[in-house]
């Protein structure tokens, strides 16, 4: 369960983006968030993994107190929170299979990462994602030849990757056409 009570945000600039904002979220559930540009959207999805820094108020995610929890405790909480944003923000000189195992950073550590030694489970697990949202055979393109959509959809299993307890995701078809905006909404939903 995710509880936000009391949440608001000023930003150093003087901008009063979040004000007492209070809601709970049941699992397992799909939320939407939806207002005009400047709302206060992205800047409410961003203080739950403390990309963003509350000016005030309390985020409970299954009992752990967010707002309360130190650096090191702060990187274990957000290996359970995946995050999908409107810039797909893939690593765009390499390939989609290496972008997915990337998802992975948090559990296999920096060293094995960076020589490139996965376990095969995380690689099996990698190929069953990307059967599931339909990119079977795209492992080895790199991520700046896929269009908007297979990028999404990379983006979407590599957040899923981490095997999260909860799915932050930001305008995931605010660059995409109506048609792949609604099979984008769909892989999300499932
Ligand atoms: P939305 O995602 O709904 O479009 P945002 O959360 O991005 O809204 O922005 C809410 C308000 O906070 C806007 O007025 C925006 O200009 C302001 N804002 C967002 N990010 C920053 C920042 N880093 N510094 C100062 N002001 C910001
Ligand atoms: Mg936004």
């Amino acid at each position: 369960m995710l509880k936000i009570s009391g949440l608001s945000k000023v930003y150093p600039t003087g901008t009063s983006a979040l004000k007492n904002v209070s809601f709970t979220v049941e699992e397992p559930n799909v939320v939407t968030i939806i207002g005009p540009s400047g709302a206060g959207k992205s800047t409410l999805i961003r203080c739950i993994n403390r990309l963003v820094e509350p000016t005030s108020g309390t985020i409970v995610l299954d009992d752990v107190d967010i707002l309360a929890l130190n650096r090191r405790d702060l990187r274990r909480v957000r290996r359970r929170i995946g995050m999908i944003f409107q810039e797909y923000n893939l690593v765009e000189r390499l390939t989609v299979m290496e972008n997915l195992l990337s998802g992975r950073l948090g559990y296999v550590g920096f060293w094995r990462t960076y020589r490139r030694v996965f376990p095969p489970e995380d690689v099996a697990a990698a190929f069953a994602l990307l059967e599931r949202v339909g990119l079977s055979g795209y492992q080895s393109t790199r991520a700046d030849a896929l269009s908007g959509g297979e990028r999404q959809r990379v983006g979407i299993s590599r957040a899923l990757m981490q095997e999260p307890d909860l799915l932050l995701v930001d305008e995931p078809t605010a660059s995409l056409d109506p048609k792949t905006s609604r099979q984008i909404m769909r892989i999300l939903v499932e």
